[in-house]
């Protein structure tokens, strides 16, 4: 890795300081995807300021109107242990209770999970210069894609890789944002990006701007999150999917089906949604639903078998909610 200037931030506004009197910094929470990445020479720093100290960002807080503020430094294992969010978005706690590792997890924060980068293996070796890396070409389409995406693809082909991103977008989160020109706040669907507009990216974060928290909105659903893995070790899924269902006088009357690694963002199926709604939750709903969430799927020449996954994978979790 090159050299680079090491600062540990005490506060958001010395944070937003430290890299804006330095171009070329970056941001560390955990450091897990960050360090790959500085390992690999994808990224070379001029400073890497660690947010991880910064006052206020590793909290959880119930909101007045009864959601949940969630700080980005807050680790995957402590969102996991939540009492409260084991209890009322149960999707998020399972989410990131499951991704890679306990070790990982006791140090990965919430907001570098929604932050990190996409696994393609082109993208992650320093010697295929593809879109992703300012590049002209996605290797994937021609080479080895068995991990990559049968929705949203073109130009780039890339999974979105983000667990808990699944669980966020079917709860209707928001993305609490600072930088120069002040604070925002992005509802979690408009936050992540296809990558038709510009390959490079996969969300709206400006490089000056930090994520602040994620807010969840009060919880009025019933839901739940699961995912298919090649094996139980410590890896990214190859699917996953969230489901948020209303369910009033015993049918659906509001539905989220978010989907996991088969798409360069977390897949919101708003088919899998309409096959739900004014329905009951039985088996053969749940099976109309996964149907209906692999309609239109395009899958590359060695990932066929993630259509079957998905459709299946969404039968169950939906069928877990009767
Ligand atoms: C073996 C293995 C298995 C894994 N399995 C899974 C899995 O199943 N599911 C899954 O979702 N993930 C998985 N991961 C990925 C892992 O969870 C992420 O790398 C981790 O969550 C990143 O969080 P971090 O705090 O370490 O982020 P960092 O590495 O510190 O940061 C990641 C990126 O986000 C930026 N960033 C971080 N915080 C902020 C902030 N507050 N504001 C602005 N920018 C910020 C950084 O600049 C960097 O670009 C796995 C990783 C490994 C090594």
């Amino acid at each position: 890795m090159n050299r680079f200037e090491f600062a540990r931030a005490t506060s958001v506004a010395e944070a937003l300081s430290l890299v804006a009197e330095k171009p070329g910094s970056v941001w560390k929470a955990g450091g897990i995807d960050l360090l790959d990445h500085l390992k690999e020479h994808l990224l070379e720093p001029s400073r890497v300021v660690d947010l991880r100290a910064a006052k206020g960002l590793d909290e959880i807080a119930i909101e007045p109107d009864g959601g949940l503020r969630i700080g980005a430094a807050v680790t995957l294992a402590k969102v996991a242990a939540h009492a409260t969010i084991a209890k009322t978005y149960p999707a998020l706690a399972e989410a990131c209770g499951s991704a890679a590792s306990p070790q990982i997890r006791n140090v990965a924060t919430i907001g570098g999970n929604v932050l990190q980068r996409p696994r393609c293996w082109y993208y992650r070796l320093e010697s295929y210069k593809c879109l992703k890396k300012g590049g002209d070409v996605c290797f994937a389409i021609a080479g080895e894609n068995r991990y990559h995406v049968i929705f949203g693809g073109g130009p780039v082909y890339a999974p979105h890789p983000s667990s808990a991103a699944v669980a966020l977008v079917a709860y209707r989160a928001a993305f609490l944002v600072e930088g120069s020109k002040g604070t925002r706040s992005i509802p979690a669907e408009e936050f992540f990006v296809l990558p038709d507009k510009d390959p490079t990216r996969e969300n709206v974060l400006k490089p000056d701007e930090i994520l602040l928290a994620i807010v969840l909105p009060q919880a009025t659903s019933k839901s739940a999150y699961a995912e298919i893995r090649e094996r139980a070790g410590f890896d990214w899924p190859l699917v996953s999917a969230a489901v948020a269902l209303v369910v009033e006088h015993g049918v659906v009357a509001d539905a989220r089906v978010v989907l996991g690694q088969i798409a360069t963002i977390p897949w919101r199926s708003t088919a899998a949604e309409k096959a739900l709604v004014g329905k009951p939750v039985d088996a053969a709903t749940a099976e109309a639903a996964g149907r209906a969430a692999v309609a239109g799927a395009e899958p590359l020449s060695d990932n066929g078998y993630k259509v079957e996954l998905t459709a299946t994978l969404v039968r169950r979790v939906v069928a877990s909610l009767a």
